[in-house]
């Protein structure tokens, strides 16, 4: 009951493969029960798992201090940073919780991973809400820029849920050979543009700040995960060594959450340091610029979810998308290219 069988990859259904790692697979039909096994006895998902359930724990725990803290609550100037942890601990416990439960059957396995890309996507948003309210530059207040970012970025978050599960299903080359890399990186450039120009072409007010350092830490981060993401280094140069450990995913995850974890400390120094500069350029944040707004992307996400949810979970749906999905393996052998 404690221990649970683990497969190689010619012994799970190939919707299962993941490019290059060769063993350590769990059952296709694995219970709840050995699933959560799985979190303790090695499986090439325990370190997918772990690198994003302790830093949804750390980001959990930060949360409910700031909400504690009755006049954090009633400060509109701390809801930017409310959403935006609220964002964080969504998109590390949804990612925690596909990588421990999609082995439960195959439509489990698209439905789990749409709750991650939804909840990557919501993260963003709550990104643009605290950078709006926190990171602009001087010379982008009250520009076009500054007027639609926010309704901008509520688009490109539902824009980029639609399009990370579809991907799924793709025959498009770009998009199944590039995973879900694409559809996630739109609304994350969206969002980093004023916080860009800001890093790149600003003085900062204080020269004593280490904000615009955090910044770009940040930005470093991010940069060496995509790396991880795209290139499937270092298991493409050896596969099967790193099966259990170090390979590009659980990199992935780390930088990911090392950039979050700059990142907030970036926006609480920003929060804090040009507080009365922007209080006085544009006023306090509104519960329709943070909440409100928040709310509405988060569900039409769950909408979008529910959606394609529904449909894969259909016979004759999965069906067809596992015909389509063997058709393009068949086409596309000898190109190298894995669309897991
Ligand atoms: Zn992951």
């Amino acid at each position: 009951m404690w221990t649970i069988k683990l497969l190689r990859f010619n012994q799970v259904p190939s919707d299962f493969h993941e490019p290059f790692i060769i063993s350590g697979y769990r059952s296709c039909r694995s219970s709840i029960s050995s699933c959560l096994v799985s979190a303790i006895q090695g499986s090439n998902e325990t370190i997918n798992f772990w690198t994003h359930f302790i830093p949804a724990m750390w980001f959990g725990w930060t949360t409910l201090q700031q909400v504690a803290d009755g006049a954090f609550i009633q400060d509109p100037f701390s809801w930017p940073l409310i959403c935006f942890l609220l964002s964080c601990v969504m998109y590390l416990f949804a990612s925690a919780m596909a990588h421990l439960f999609n082995c439960i059957s195959l439509p489990a396995r698209y439905v789990t991973f749409f709750f991650d890309y939804g909840a990557i996507s919501i993260y963003s948003f709550g990104s643009s809400i605290a950078y709006c309210a926190y990171t602009f530059p001087p010379e982008l207040l009250h520009t076009p820029l500054h007027q639609v970012f926010l309704v901008m970025a509520m688009f490109t978050a539902m824009l980029s849920t639609f399009l990370a599960c579809y991907s799924r299903f793709s025959s498009n080359h770009f998009l199944c050979h590039s995973g879900r890399l694409p559809a996630i990186m739109i609304p994350y450039f969206w969002c980093s543009l004023p916080l860009l120009y800001r890093v790149i072409f600003c003085v900062e007010p204080d020269p004593n700040s280490d904000a615009a350092l955090f910044h770009v830490r940040q930005f470093f981060c991010t940069a060496v995960t995509v790396f991880f993401y795209a290139s499937r280094f270092p298991e493409v140069l050896a596969p099967g060594i790193f099966d259990f450990i170090g390979h590009s995913h659980q990199l992935f995850h780390i930088g990911g959450a090392f950039s979050t974890y700059w990142q907030y400390h970036a926006l609480l120094l920003d929060k804090a340091e040009r507080r009365q500069f922007l209080v006085e350029a544009v006023g306090l944040p509104t519960v329709a610029g943070t909440a409100g707004a928040f709310v509405v992307v988060l569900t039409v996400n769950l909408l979008i979810i529910w959606g394609f949810s529904h449909w894969v979970s259909q016979p004759k749906s999965l069906e067809m998308v596992r015909q389509r999905l063997e058709e393009d393996k068949r086409e596309k052998k000898g190109c190298g290219c894995k669309c897991d």
